[in-house]
């Protein structure tokens, strides 16, 4: 703590995730339900003692900082996509990363909690973090207090309508030839992503341009077409 009204926090552990750039990273948690992100506790909490107990709860909070977005200023107002970019609200009104204090509120469903080569781990289910995202806090979701019955939603009342997707020839050969090699299947995962349609609000009336959602480290390619958003190609990136 350094004053009255600034305080000094620590990193408790880091994401690592599919999620190696933000353009295509979903909403908000539990869009993606096939993304499974590993939360490695830093030093000097990689142990598996702080943990206790923790086994007992399907879901966690995590308290992160929106590290990606630090030389950016905040916004009084903000365009939320799910107003179509249009209209401005109060940035206390959002879940925009455009904040005073770039600090990010998700809620997982925890995985594995285990340790290997003497690191600590969670996996978890649907997160919505970019790789290297520094995590502040982890805290146990309580059912009977956090989910609050006949809670309103303001103008998100619910998740937003997800979009036909579509593969194309190429990029179902890819898919089958990504989980020959790697033992995994990921269309669904591709599927899941990009149903969310993750352009921008100004952009989503436009069809036939591609886009490229970064994977680890492949190139998912895309674009809309007028009824559906079809999965053009998958590309490895090194
Ligand atoms: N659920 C969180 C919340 O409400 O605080 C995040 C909501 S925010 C609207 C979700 C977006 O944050 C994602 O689509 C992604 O683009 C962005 N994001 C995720 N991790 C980030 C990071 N470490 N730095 C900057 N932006 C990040």
């Amino acid at each position: 703590m350094s004053s009255d009204s600034t305080f000094t926090l620590q990193t408790i552990g880091i994401i690592h995730s599919c999620y190696t750039e933000k353009f295509g990273i979903p909403r908000q948690p539990g869009l993606v339900t096939e993304a499974v992100a590993r939360l490695e506790l830093t030093s000097p909490y990689n142990r598996l003692d702080t943990l206790d107990g923790l086994e007992g709860f399907s879901h966690i909070w995590i308290q992160f900082i929106f590290h990606a977005c630090l030389s950016e200023n905040w916004k009084a107002k903000v365009r939320p996509p799910r107003l179509g970019g249009k209209v401005k609200m109060g940035v206390f009104a959002t879940r925009s990363t455009h904040r005073p204090n770039p600090i990010g509120l998700s809620v997982v469903k925890i995985g594995r909690i285990y340790e290997e080569d003497k690191k600590v781990f969670i996996d978890l289910h649907g997160a919505d973090l970019l790789d290297g995202t520094p995590v502040l806090d982890i805290k146990p979701y309580l059912p009977y207090s956090d989910c609050v019955e006949n809670a309103t939603g303001g103008f998100a009342p619910e998740a937003a309508q997800t979009k036909q997707v579509h593969f194309s020839e190429l990029a179902l050969s890819k898919c089958q030839h990504y989980e020959n090699l790697h033992n995994r299947e990921i269309g669904t995962l591709i599927k899941q992503i990009v149903e969310q349609d993750p352009r921008p609000s100004y952009l989503t009336h436009q069809t036939g341009k591609v886009h490229g959602i970064t994977l680890w480290n492949l190139n998912i390619k895309w674009c809309a077409r007028i009824d559906h958003l079809e999965i053009l190609d998958i590309e490895s990136l090194r």
